[in-house]
């Protein structure tokens, strides 16, 4: 944990904007359930912060990606269903029983290696089966799906709890890959027991009701990112990030900012140092393209962006305000995860699980501090 006196940067994460976020998405897919993918540290938010605020608030299922996210998750959360996404690799099938985890299997292998682990213990654990509808990434795929046909010996030794598959274009609500995937979903589930059922992550709930089933699985749309790309965002924000001004120094042509000298200052002017770069996950993509936010002004960040400095321009703001020691604004409410994305060009995603281990961490709820 870094020393907040000592930290050139802020991060805080709005923990009732998360359960706000979540609530929104169960009133909008009621009846179905909630599960919340906390995957990669809760997008970089902190999994052991985020996940018991949802489960006070009621969630009683999460989804990570690794077994060792889900070991984890159990040390913070004894009750809650957990499902893991990317299964068992081979050999690390006790573990998953050992810290009650329910493993996502993804193709005829692990399921048949899930199936013979059954066999060698007492029962049949708890399964989740991926049934691949067009990612063609992880999942059952329909060949597969034929050659277990006829093999119900295997069936019959796990305990499918559910069945899942993942859409490819969700957040274009009217790409055709939508309506094909949920169309071989509910024929390839069709073809296995009854069970319960998932298909949507962020994009999906906000697709209308025929994608919800019996649960959905949203990550992004928890955090603030905008699961409708198309329309306002409907989600709280989450997250602030705030940098700390180190030096600011007068300027004039003809000089210019930073490596590559690739910002060329064209008159008298002036230049906020900032302690957040690269390495704090600000992207170096950010060079000459991206901004902050300081009081109340959109100032241009100039030049590249270095390890662990970027400069912006503050020539329009008075040294009251733009002066050493001053936060600026890199993520809030004037400039949006999804914001940055784009001048970074990447999506929220990335910008979310890069965040940094110097920035200094604060979790909050509503407006005091945790
Ligand atoms: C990451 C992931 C999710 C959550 O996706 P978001 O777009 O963040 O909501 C859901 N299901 C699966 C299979 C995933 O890999």
């Amino acid at each position: 944990m870094t020393n907040p006196s000592h930290a050139g940067s802020l991060l805080t994460v709005d923990l009732a904007a998360i359960v706000a976020n979540w609530r929104l998405i169960a009133q909008g897919v009621a009846p179905a359930k909630v599960a919340a993918v906390v995957k990669a540290d809760a997008y970089g938010l902190g999994a052991a912060r985020v996940a018991p605020a949802l489960a006070a608030a009621g969630c009683d299922t999460f989804v990570v990606a690794t077994l060792d996210e889900g070991i984890a998750l159990r040390t913070v959360l004894p009750e809650p269903v957990i499902f893991v996404l990317n299964g068992p690799l081979p050999g690390t099938e006790g573990e998953f029983l050992a810290h009650a985890l329910i493993p996502v299997l993804n193709s005829l292998a692990q399921l048949t290696g899930w199936a013979n682990f059954a066999r060698a213990g007492s029962g049949a654990p708890a399964a989740a089966l991926h049934i691949d509808t067009g990612m063609n990434r992880l999942g059952i795929d329909e060949l597969e799906l034929e050659r277990l046909a006829g093999r119900p010996d295997v069936l019959a030794r796990v305990r499918p709890v559910l069945a899942l598959s993942h859409l490819a274009c969700a957040d274009e609500r009217s790409h055709p890959m939508n309506a094909e995937q949920l169309a071989r979903f509910t024929r390839l589930a069709g073809q296995l027991p009854a069970m319960p059922m998932s298909l949507a992550a962020s994009g999906g709930c906000f697709l209308g009701r025929a994608f919800h089933f019996d649960m959905v699985r949203p990550g992004a749309a928890l955090y603030g990112l905008n699961p409708t790309p198309d329309r306002p965002n409907p989600m709280a924000q989450v997250v602030r990030l705030q940098g700390k001004i180190l030096q600011v120094r007068d300027v004039d042509s003809p000089r210019t900012v930073g490596y590559g000298a690739t910002h060329r200052v064209t008159g008298p002017g002036r230049i906020a140092t900032v302690a957040v770069g690269y390495a704090d996950g600000w992207f170096r993509s950010l060079g000459n393209r991206g901004h902050a936010m300081l009081g109340g002004v959109k100032v241009p960040l100039v030049g590249r962006v270095s390890m662990d400095l970027a400069c912006f321009d503050v020539s329009a703001l008075p040294p009251e305000i733009a002066h050493p020691g001053a936060l600026v604004d890199l993520i809030g409410a004037g400039q949006t995860v999804d914001d940055v994305a784009a001048d970074a060009g990447t999506i929220g995603y990335e910008i979310l699980t890069a965040l940094g281990a110097r920035h200094h961490r604060r979790w909050i709820s509503g407006e005091d501090a945790a």
